[in-house]
Order: C-alpha cells, then structure tokens, then sequence
C-alpha cells in the first residue's frame, strides 16, 4: 500500500495502526511460493528455528495451498447499494497438487454461501461444503468436498454489509454529493471477506470479472478499465496478468475519465477530475523515467482512481489503476510523492511480490527506495534530499518507539494481526539499506542489479531469503570487498539499523534549524521568518522540529503570521494540530473538528487522537470520533476505536 512515509504513506500511517484482521495460529500449509522455494529454505536455514517463523508460509491465510492453487478466477457482481451487499458468484479454475483427493479450503470472512458447484470445465454440478469455525482475524474457512477430477469450482456468494474490506458511501460523503460511492481495499487480508478464494500473496491468479451497477454509475478495477465504455449499468474487465489477491480492486461511483498521457490518466468524480489531472500531470513522465532505469512497465495503462476522503490510506497500488486520496491534491504537486509511490510498485510489489507479510519490506522497502529515485529524476535533488530526509526522521522516531523485535525487517508476525508489519521499518530501513547498498557498490552498478532482479523474479511471490541467495549470487560476489553478506543479515534480522549506516540530509533543513532556534530564543518575530518558496517539505521540518510545549503566545504568533490553522495544505494543517493539541491551543480547534470529520486518512486521525488522549482530551476525542465515524472507513473507525477506548473494543 501506501507507504508511510509523509506522502507516501498510506499504509502505514494507515493500516499499521490500523488494524486489519489477520492474526493468528499457524494456519497455513502453504509450501514455498512460485519461487525457488529450495534456495528459500538452504539460505533459511541458518536462521530457521523453532523460534523462527518459517521462510515462505503464510501464517495468515487459512487455505490448503499446498494440496490446491487457484489459477483463474471469473467474477460476476452485482452491486446492491440498498442492501450494502455485492451479489453473485465466483468461479475458480484449480491446479490439483496432490493425488489425493482432501477438500479444498478457501479464506472467507463474513461471507454468506449459497450454493458450491464443483467439476470440469463448464460441466459443474452441486457439492458439498461447509463453513469451518470463524477467527476474528482470519475469518472463516470454506472447506469444499471436491470430485476427483474436478478443477472448476463455482460459488454462489453474498458479502455483509460490513465486509472489512468494502466501504459503502452514502452520496453526502462522496465530492458531488449525489450518488453513492463503493469502493474495495484488500490489502492484506481483506480480499477474502468480498470473494472466497485463496487469500495468500504467494497464490497469482488472473482474473475477469463482470459487474452490474446502477445505471448512472461507473464500475472499475484493477484491471483493463475502458474510459469509453458506456455507462450502461454492466461492465466487463480482464486482468490477463497474474496477481496476489489482495491486488484484486473495485469501485463504483459516479466517475469521470480525462486522459494525463499516452498510457496515464485519472478517473475522479466530476468535480475532482480537472484539479486531480492538473495536479498528477507528471504521472506520464514519471512512468517514462522509471522505465528507462527499471524496465519496461509490464501492465499497460496506469491510470490514478481519486477516492473520497474517507479512503483510510494515502495510496493502494492497485495494478493498473492505483486508488489514492484526495487529501493529496495540494494545488503545487507538493505531495505527488504518493504517486511515484504507488508507481513504484508495478515494479516492486506488484511484479515482484512478497510471498507473506513477513517480507513486506520487499515491497515497501524497495518501493520507498524507487520512490525517492523517481523524484530525483522529475523534480531533482532537493527535493530527492528533502524527502529522504523527511523518512529517515520518520525511521528514527519509529525506532524509538517500536520493541526491537519489532524493529526487524524480516518481521515474526505468528499470532499477531498482519497490519501490525505496515510501520516504518519495512518502508524506511528498508529503503535506507538499499540505499547502502547502492552507496557502497555505485548507483549505476546498483540500478543494473535491480533491473535483473525485476526481470528474474517478475510475476513471482518471493520470500526474504529468495532476495539473500539471489544477493549473494550476485552483488554480494561480484563485490566481496566492498559488501558483507553478515552486515546484509544485520539489516534484515536485527533489530536497529547498523553502525555506519548511511545519513540522509537535506541542506533546506539544515538551514531551518537556526532560524526556528533563533525564533524560539525570542530574538527574531515569526513575521520576520523568509518562508518564501518554503515547499510543505519546509514547512513540516519547521513545525516538527520545535519543542513539544510552546506558550500561548508563540502558537497565536505563528498562526498569526503564517495562518497556519487555515492551511490548505493537509501535512502542513496536520503538523499544525498535532502542535496545537498537545499545547490546547484552542483557536485550532474548530479547524481540528473539520479535519477529523473531513478526512479518514488514517496518518493523519489515528496521531490526531491518540495526542487528544494523551493529553487528557479523551471525552473530546471520543465526541469527534463519534460524530466522525459514519463516514470512516472500517478499518478507520477500528483503529481509532482502539486509540480511544483502548484495545478490548478494538
Ligand atoms: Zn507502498
């Protein structure tokens, strides 16, 4: 997802705290991915203990993947806003792995079955099954009583109304007002609770789906949308590259198409389209600059779908059509690094993908490292050492405050709910050792292994140690003297970021500390302040570097002469209120109630209301909550629920 970074951030700031499902026992059988799964276990094997979790299992799927892969899927949906239901069935084509003949057994969460059909091809007839016991974090499996031969199985399903994985939208929260919105997020285990199927990151499948809606609404997916396709209540789409579940994507709303460039474009509610376009117009050059480093883009089109405000992450990289937040559209492309984000991962995550969310820094990790080489090569180096500046800070404020065994890459995440991986150590350590590692071999030495590790593993699910053994075949030999392959395996199964690592800064920071210091001695006014051509990047170093308790009198002087409870900028008007909270300052607080009402975007609510609790605000915090949380995501009013009234009502 997103990352969690500033802009980048979706997940993290998002998910990771908030709260997603998963959790649990060791469910899984589910052998290797489609990846040398016996490098995976040689180069494991120096690690794996008992007191390991097992390279390549995905603790937090219930399927038999091992007896089973699902290869194909073909939807048809339809889509009931009344009822907050999706309606119909799902067909999925089987390799049999096995001789033997066990039931099949599907992820599901809150799904009501209908009826199952098993047999071969077209030719189904009705069979056996049974919903097993429901985890809160894993859902339920859907155990199947497949014939022999069978490789097509049928399912005739509904969602519940509160599926974790689907937001219904009332027309009042969406831009236009008028038509309801719809909108899935399926990362990381959230798939399953809108199609049963084998909800693993390490099973690919294609997929086609058809989807009736009302008819004033536009369907689209992460898949071949067409711009042109008549709003006709039925709409067709096909996904002919082999993706992990959770990358399986839907949204329904009142959507308009304007193209950016060639292959990019922005689908948005009407009223969001020319400002969204305006304000992503680089997408087109970014996906050319990529691919002239990284290789040629493998999905087509790459099109941008602008969500509503209460989309609970920055960005979902949904193939072909990421889904971002609105909250991004700043009005001076200061916060694009979401996209070049999301862009990234069509190479790292989507292409190459990680085969459990212990390996999550194989995608976030990579991606956040792409992601500030993307805006290198579109807006230069300030900006590039802005934003890597930006995300060591975010790192190191993480590592203060993370338990060590958390603060490992390579995370165990046994019994734990998979959310909990989305924080900064897969996508800032994770990106800072890349960055070593580009430091210590060169960048153009660097940026040729990485374009060979995306073609060697490209449509593939992989693990942390297939990434060890293809490194030590590769940089690791070719520079025995400036790489160590003990130092690579601190990096991923330590806690900490190793001695020497390297130091990102920013010389527009540096600047700014003086001044703020100077401001705060009392010896220059705010007024005084040269904030001419400050990008928001400034604009937070400044606000997040003063000290956590100002007096009143310096917070009414810094609104006062930069009307900063009135910004327009979402990450400047967040740093704000997180300062304004923590020292009740109450001319923002109008502005704090519009923002939490306003947005759902988990990075910025959840630190918002976690700092009203632990300031002693937490009957305000719970009134706003309350009055906020119709329009939140689930995940979102899951999260906050827990930062409010504590776990148990998590
Ligand atoms: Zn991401």
């Amino acid at each position: 997802m997103m990352s969690r970074l500033l802009f980048t951030s979706l997940f993290v700031g998002a998910l990771a705290l908030a709260g997603g499902c998963a959790k649990s026992e060791p469910p899984n059988t589910s052998d290797g991915a489609d990846s040398p799964a016996s490098t995976a276990a040689d180069a494991d094997s120096q690690h794996a203990s008992a007191a390991m979790p097992e390279s390549g299992v995905d603790y937090h799927s219930l399927a038999n993947t091992g007896d089973y892969r699902v290869q194909h899927l073909d939807l048809d949906l339809t889509v009931d806003f009344e009822r907050k239901v999706l309606e119909g069935e799902a067909v999925l084509q089987v390799e049999r792995l096995t001789d033997e003949n066990p039931p099949l057994v599907l992820d599901t969460r809150d799904l009501e079955i209908e009826q199952v059909k098993a047999g071969q091809g077209g030719d189904m007839a009705p069979v056996k099954f049974r919903l097993g016991e429901k985890d809160s974090h894993l859902g339920t499996p859907l155990e199947i009583q497949l014939p022999p031969e069978a490789t097509s199985v049928s399912i005739a399903y509904r969602t519940s109304p509160g599926a974790s994985g689907v937001q219904w939208l009332e027309p009042r929260q969406t831009a236009g007002k008028k038509h309801p919105f719809l909108f899935t997020q399926a990362q990381p285990t959230h798939a399953r609770s809108f199609v049963p199927l084998q909800d693993s990151p390490q099973v690919r499948i294609t997929y086609k789906a058809t989807i009736r809606t009302p008819k004033a609404l536009r369907a689209v997916m992460s898949a071949n949308n067409d711009p042109k396709a008549e709003k006709d209540g039925v709409y067709e789409f096909e996904m002919p590259q082999p993706i992990p579940s959770y990358l399986i994507a839907l949204a329904v709303g009142d959507l308009e198409f304007k193209p950016m460039g060639e292959r990019t474009g922005v689908y948005a509610e009407k009223v969001l389209l020319d400002a969204a376009a305006k304000e992503f117009e680089d997408t087109e050059s970014m996906l050319e600059a990529t691919e002239k480093v990284y290789g040629p883009y493998r999905w087509d089109r790459y099109d941008l779908l602008i969500l509503p405000p209460s989309f609970p992450f920055g960005g979902m990289e949904n193939p072909r059509l990421s889904f971002i937040t609105p909250t991004v559209i700043a009005g001076d492309k200061s916060l694009v690094a979401l996209i070049a984000h999301e862009l990234a991962h069509s190479w790292s995550g989507n292409l190459v993908t990680n085969a459990s969310w212990r390996d999550l820094w194989l995608n976030e990790g990579f991606t956040t490292y792409l992601t500030n080489r993307i805006m290198q090569l579109i807006y230069g180096d300030e900006r590039y050492r802005m934003e890597m500046a930006l995300g060591y800070d975010d790192l190191q404020a993480d590592l203060a405050d993370r338990p060590d065994k958390d603060e490992i890459m390579a995370i165990d995440l046994r019994g734990r709910d998979p959310d909990e991986a989305f924080s900064n150590i897969p996508y800032e350590k994770g990106s800072l050792f890349l960055y070593e590692l580009e430091q210590k071999v060169g960048r153009e030495n660097f940026d040729r292994f990485l374009l060979n590790y995306f073609n060697h593993f490209s449509f593939q699910s992989i693990t942390t140690e297939d990434f060890l053994a293809y490194l030590e075949k590769t940089l690791l030999k070719q520079y025995p003297d400036k790489l160590d392959a003990a130092r690579v395996r601190q990096w991923i199964y330590e806690p900490g970021i190793p001695e020497g690592a390297p130091h990102p800064m920013s010389d527009a920071f540096s600047k700014l500390d003086p001044v703020r210091q100077q401001w705060l001695d009392g010896k220059i006014r705010a007024g005084d302040i040269d904030t001419q051509g400050w990008t928001f990047h400034q604009w937070k170093y400044f606000l997040d570097g003063m000290p956590e308790k100002l007096s009143a009198e310096q917070l009414r002087e810094l609104d006062a002469a930069f009307g900063l409870t009135e910004s327009k900028n979402n990450e400047v008007a967040f740093s704000w209120l997180m300062i304004a909270v923590r020292n009740d300052y109450q001319p923002a607080y109008a502005r704090l109630e519009s923002f939490l009402t306003g947005i759902g975007r988990n990075k910025f609510v959840r630190p918002l209301y976690r700092a009203m609790v632990e300031t002693g605000k937490k009957d305000e915090a719970a009134r706003i909550f309350e009055n906020a949380k119709a329009g939140y995501h689930p995940l979102t009013v899951k999260v906050n629920s827990r930062v409010i009234y504590g776990d148990e009502q998590g």
